[in-house]
């Protein structure tokens, strides 16, 4: 009742809210076409500005560029009414509120020159030098980025990292560019209203952040959240109007008493009330299911003091004033965030049990906040005494160092892409294309993103030139080269470390047709050596007169004859003599017994296993059974479970043996009789070990006081080496017996 009760009080109807919103719509629209936020400032306001940081030589150079520009955007106009240039003139100003220098405000002015007015990027780098001209370039570049994510977005990122590798400045203008853009988004129209402002929240505020300018940020998402959702960012904006008025008296008496305490140390300071910003507020509605008035409950405040000192005294000041809630304090000046934020936070309960969130921090450290890397330029004469402000130094130095490094300019714009790109790795390829490709990705996923035929080829990778399993985890940043063999497959271990979904479809699609080729020639071999027993062979069948024959085993063509008996489904025998006696009617049965033997390559294929109750390894005498779905299975010829086999169905097994070798490993079982003494387990380890074998599994299954039992699981290459393994353990004085388990 209630819940139906406050839905129906918020949700309007469908033709109101549309009402309502193409209402703010237009109140957008409007506020985009006020001169004071799109044509702020005049070209000589500008200068003006100028003036009080930049050399009369650079603001005059400044002015060259304006007139320039100015004369290439005549006729121009932009969508609020007013001549273009109004537009690079505020890109412009606000970049010299960050106090940047002449060449960034130069290549502001120019910013959309090259994109919208005929002019060539030779001919700007003529008249006002190489730096402004790559600024330029690097802005126009930068523009097309964002736009298509979804698509192309490794070329995306490669333009990117180049134009952020030459400058870090041409990021600044294409924020204070799009920051324009944003304050007159009111008048385009709802389709690009929409994908501007998607952008902005979800590519713009990030870096803004990642770069630490937070006013930056948070204009750029109250804009793209009111562009995106003019009702819902209205609706909360008034309700944090209202509650203002509900709160002012006690954050007044918040504020007094907060204000009297630190007096009363004698720590001069400055306490604002902090309040939450639109977008914020709707995002812990959002994502933390917050009802807004417990959202609200919450009692920002900041202390800014003039010495780093300060900062913990006047938090020892609030937590005597109100109790601190435990676990909520954090050092951030100790350790600074990644984007060079410092402030100590603490959360108190405050008069009637009210949390009150507090920042404390210096001046400087409160410039930083705000404006992040923009702090850089804004705050050049150095106060070299405070460590904050070396940090911040040493922060700004890092990043620049970091994308000047020719060799590797990846590296900076991959710290931004941790907080933009969470779940991607980026890779380069041996030409030094960028790769995208999913977190925990390995070589083989690199591989496959390449080319499909590359993966199913691979064999081998370097990793920064250095040879590295295929089952390595990717990092950002790594150079991956694969090594190919065209006799290469894929194999069925690689489907546990492949992650992308195309590698898992490619190797599975790979891993089946191989299994049916592999099936098919052990189906041929089978099948010749059943005929062999009669002199006859598949191609001496007539296989136009068999059709009928292939219909009772449910198929049409002789290759799904001997995939079925290669999977094990149908016996050989038993084919071979459908077959013969459908050719020739004299004929009455094949001989089974006088068939040779199966050969069997060492560690070969898909289709044939072995049989984990023996572990037949190359050199033992072996048998091998046909299992329906299971194929060829390989057994010791005495394995236990093989006896009662031969009895009861003799014609399931056929001889085999081995052939050939290559350096595959097989696994069998050891059982080891040892005096129950510390350390004996890691003995017989540490011997096998020396003898080049491995140690898949060691149980101790059973103990007595003085004896103990242990089965090992042993990957050996052949007989001979395990022999070397036996003899080795069995020289180990408190080993007692040892014998192979069998079945
Ligand atoms: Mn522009």
């Amino acid at each position: 009742m209630r819940s139906w009760k406050s839905r129906s009080a918020l949700e309007m109807t469908k033709a109101a809210a549309a009402a309502s919103e193409s209402y703010f719509v237009s109140r957008l629209a409007e506020r985009a076409r006020r001169d004071d936020v799109a044509a702020p400032c005049t070209f000589e306001a500008l200068a003006k500005n100028l003036e009080t940081y930049l050399q009369p030589r650079q603001v005059a150079q400044v002015r060259r560029a304006h007139d320039y520009a100015a004369n290439a955007h005549t006729g121009q106009f932009r969508r609020t009414g007013h001549p273009y240039i109004s537009h690079p003139i505020a890109v412009a100003s606000i970049l010299a509120d960050m106090h940047m220098d002449h060449q960034t405000l130069m290549a502001a002015l120019l910013h959309d020159v090259i994109e919208d007015t005929p002019v060539a990027k030779s001919t700007l780098g003529n008249r006002f030098g190489k730096q402004v001209a790559e600024l330029v370039d690097g802005v126009s570049k930068l523009s097309t980025i964002f736009h298509s994510p979804a698509e192309a977005q490794a070329v995306n990122f490669q333009k990117m990292a180049l134009a952020m590798a030459k400058d870090i400045r041409v990021i600044m203008v294409k924020l204070a560019d799009r920051l324009h853009n944003m304050r007159t988004i009111g008048v385009m129209s709802r389709e690009q209203r929409k994908r501007v402002a998607r952008e902005t929240l979800d590519y713009y505020a990030p870096i803004a952040n990642r770069l630490g300018m937070h006013n930056v940020k948070v204009e750029f998402e109250d804009l793209g959240f009111a562009a995106l959702y003019p009702l819902r960012a209205e609706r909360i904006r008034q309700a944090v109007e209202d509650a203002r008025g509900n709160r002012k008296a006690l954050m007044d008496e918040i504020d007094k008493s907060i204000q009297a305490a630190l007096g009363g140390e004698g720590i001069s300071a400055q306490v604002e009330s902090r309040e939450k910003h639109v977008f914020s507020i709707y995002q812990k509605m959002k994502t933390q299911h917050k009802p807004f008035k417990e959202i609200m409950d919450v009692f920002g405040f900041r202390i800014v003091v003039s010495q780093e000192d300060d900062c913990y005294r006047a938090l020892g000041v609030v937590h005597n004033l109100y109790k601190p809630v435990a676990g909520r304090f954090k050092d951030y000046i100790a350790i600074p965030k990644v984007n060079g934020y410092q402030s100590l936070h603490t959360t108190l309960f405050g008069m009637h049990g009210v949390p009150i969130e507090v920042q404390i921090r210096t001046e400087h450290m409160s410039e930083v906040a705000d404006h992040g890397i923009a702090g850089h330029w804004l705050y050049k004469a150095p106060d070299e005494k405070t460590r904050g402000n070396q940090r911040t130094r040493r922060w700004v130095r890092d990043l620049m160092e970091l994308q000047q490094r020719a060799g590797n300019p990846l590296e900076f714009i991959e710290s931004l892409k941790i907080d933009l790109f969470p779940d991607d790795v980026y890779v380069f390829t041996p030409k030094g294309e960028i790769m995208e490709l999913p977190r925990g990705a390995s070589p083989v996923d690199f591989a496959y993103a390449v080319h499909t035929d590359i993966g199913n080829r691979c064999v081998a990778c370097r990793i920064d030139r250095a040879l590295a399993p295929l089952s390595q985890q990717l990092q950002s940043g790594q150079s991956v080269e694969v090594i190919t063999s065209d006799d290469a497959r894929p194999s069925p271990d690689w489907l546990t470390f492949a992650v992308s979904g195309k590698a898992r479809a490619a190797i599975r699609h790979s891993l089946k047709s191989q299994k049916r080729t592999e099936s098919i020639a052990l189906g041929r071999k089978l099948l010749n050596r059943s005929l062999a027993n009669v002199g006859s062979s598949i191609n001496d069948l007539d296989f136009r007169r068999l059709r009928r024959v292939f219909k009772e085993f449910g198929v049409r063509k002789l290759d799904e004859v001997l995939q079925a008996i290669g999977n094990g489904d149908v016996m050989s025998y038993a084919v071979a003599q459908r077959l013969l006696s459908a050719d020739n009617r004299d004929y009455e049965a094949v001989p089974v017994e006088h068939a040779g033997p199966v050969a069997i390559r060492d560690g070969e294929g898909l289709v044939i296993t072995y049989g984990r109750c023996c572990g037949p390894v190359p050199g033992d005498a072996i048998v091998g059974h046909m299992t329906p779905g299971k194929g060829f299975v390989v057994h010791i010829e005495s394995c236990n479970n093989m006896t009662e086999t031969r009895r009861r169905s003799p014609e399931q097994l056929i001889p085999a043996k081995w052939t050939g070798s290559t350096d595959a490993e097989f696994t069998t079982t050891l059982r080891i009789g040892v005096n129950r003494k510390k350390g004996v387990i890691a003995e017989l380890a540490a011997i096998i070990a020396d003898v080049d074998a491995g140690v898949d599994r060691i149980n101790v299954v059973e103990r007595d006081a003085r004896v103990s039992s242990v089965i090992v699981v042993v990957s050996v290459q052949n007989r001979d080496h395990l022999a070397r393994v036996m003899r080795r353990l069995r020289a180990i004085p408190n080993v007692l017996t040892i014998n192979r388990v069998s079945g």
